[in-house]
């Protein structure tokens, strides 16, 4: 089969890889890609504006795509996986109604609220002045956050009631994140360690990987502005057998199957964002497509008898319960380089020198934000460009070898957090 994967990050760049390992797999191209799927083996880069899909379905058509993966979620809440599915080409990732759990946090929230899934109080208000008078009326911390989708930075996590009235006025008067604002979701501030967890889904059947741990935060010690990740280990420590159960039995099957008697059922990965809280697992947020950087260190776990083209197409068909889906008994952790100045402004273009562009002994470098210019170059052309991924029996070598693989990068300005997994070497820190 032929696959065509749509986005350009780490995580395409880890899907590609691991597809790549399937005997069934004939040749996977990316749209767009990056400098690491340009040309590895059976993989390549195409360019196609993944925005619009008459032409990925042309494409798909032309190519004799057995089987497109949606890496971003814009394409899903677009509605690709549906105009794909009309013309008769397989999709992994959920439809529009369903991609709602991510696009629309108000609804996420009160589909939580009627399945008895686990999340903090909220309230929904597309009026200031109500919402302002809540906020006013709550003894207690809230959470702001812009309903819509604002590329991770529509949460605000006030700390004073003038801070949160101060929120409200930029999310909803000031419109700092457009029309994602509109409506408005007040949440209670919880604590405790956070957890990603993967589900994959057909639709009945779910199975989860391992959990991970993302880093948002710039700084080591988790400080400084929000990113997209710096880094993440999976399996989590904090994730242990009990938290696991409660999550697929009380978060994800009841999501899962809310999501199908809705007449949306929900087909592809399922990202549940997590809070262990001193009252259980509790339900920060959905996404709908795998999740970056979590993606890089999870793919790396899958056993060997996992053949990950023959779980996505088993997910897409219906029959998720007949195919093997199995980790390995390890750990793996990815390492994010930056380019110096993100989360703010960077540069774009820097030469990029990799001393082993291939699987090491130690681990994987792949590929995020690069590209290869017109001289040839490999140039970086994002804010976080490599993410280094290696695995091993235990937390503290998978790190060190994790570690190990960044080293074997350079370019000017490459900035990287040097404690990822910290929680994992020294949970009481949580
Ligand atoms: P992403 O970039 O993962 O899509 P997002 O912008 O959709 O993020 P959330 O994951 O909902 O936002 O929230 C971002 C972060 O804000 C969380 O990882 C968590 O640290 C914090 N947060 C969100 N909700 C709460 C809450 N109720 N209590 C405490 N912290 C919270």
């Amino acid at each position: 089969v032929n696959i065509l994967i749509l986005g350009s990050g780490g995580r395409e760049h880890a899907l590609a890889w691991r597809l790549a390992l399937s005997d069934s797999v004939a040749h996977i191209y990316v749209a767009p890609g990056n400098g690491g799927t340009l040309n590895e083996g059976k993989i390549s880069n195409v360019s196609l504006d993944v925005n619009k899909v008459d032409s990925v379905v042309q494409y798909c058509k032309d190519e004799d795509i057995g089987l497109v993966v949606v890496g971003p979620e814009q394409p899903l809440v677009d509605g690709i996986a549906d105009s794909l599915k009309t013309a008769g080409i397989k999709c992994f990732g959920p439809s529009q109604r369903a991609a709602k759990l991510e696009a629309s946090k108000a609804f996420s929230k009160d589909f939580m609220l009627s399945h008895n899934i686990p999340t903090a109080r909220y309230k929904v208000f597309s009026d200031y002045a109500k919402a302002v008078e809540y906020v006013q009326s709550v003894d207690y911390r809230v959470v702001v956050k812009a309903s819509g989708l604002a590329g991770g930075k529509g949460v605000l996590l006030p700390e004073t009631k003038e801070e949160t009235l101060a929120a409200l006025q930029q999310v909803m008067q000031d419109r700092a994140f457009g029309s994602a604002g509109d409506e408005v979701v007040i949440e209670e501030f919880m604590t405790g360690p956070e957890i990603s967890v993967f589900a994959l889904s057909d639709g009945y059947t779910s199975v989860l990987l391992p959990a991970a741990q993302d880093h948002k935060k710039i700084g080591e010690g988790d400080t400084g502005p929000n990113t997209g990740g710096m880094g993440a280990y999976a399996p989590t420590p904090f994730a242990t057998e009990a938290v696991m159960k409660t999550v697929h039995e009380n978060v994800v099957k009841r999501t899962i199957t809310g999501m199908r008697k809705n007449g949306s059922p929900f087909v592809g990965c399922l990202f549940v964002g997590l809070m262990l809280t001193p009252d259980g697992p509790r339900v920060l947020e959905y996404n709908v497509r795998f999740g970056d950087p979590e993606t890089e260190a999870v793919l790396m776990l899958l056993d060997d008898r996992t053949d990950l083209a023959h779980v996505l197409m088993a997910c897409v068909d219906g029959h998720l319960d007949s195919v093997h889906v199995g980790a390995k008994d390890a750990f793996a952790a990815t390492v994010i380089a930056v380019a110096g100045g993100y989360p703010g402004a960077y540069q774009k273009g820097t030469p990029i020198k990799i001393e082993n562009d291939k699987t090491s002994a130690c681990g994987k470098v792949f590929h995020a934000g690069t590209t290869v210019n017109a001289d040839g170059v490999l140039v970086t052309s994002g804010g976080r460009v490599i993410a280094a991924t290696a695995e091993a029996a235990t937390v503290k070598a998978t790190l060190e070898n994790a570690y190990t693989t960044m080293r074997t990068v350079s370019f000017e300005g490459q900035y990287f957090r040097n404690d990822i997994g910290h929680l994992a070497l020294n949970p009481t820190d949580a």
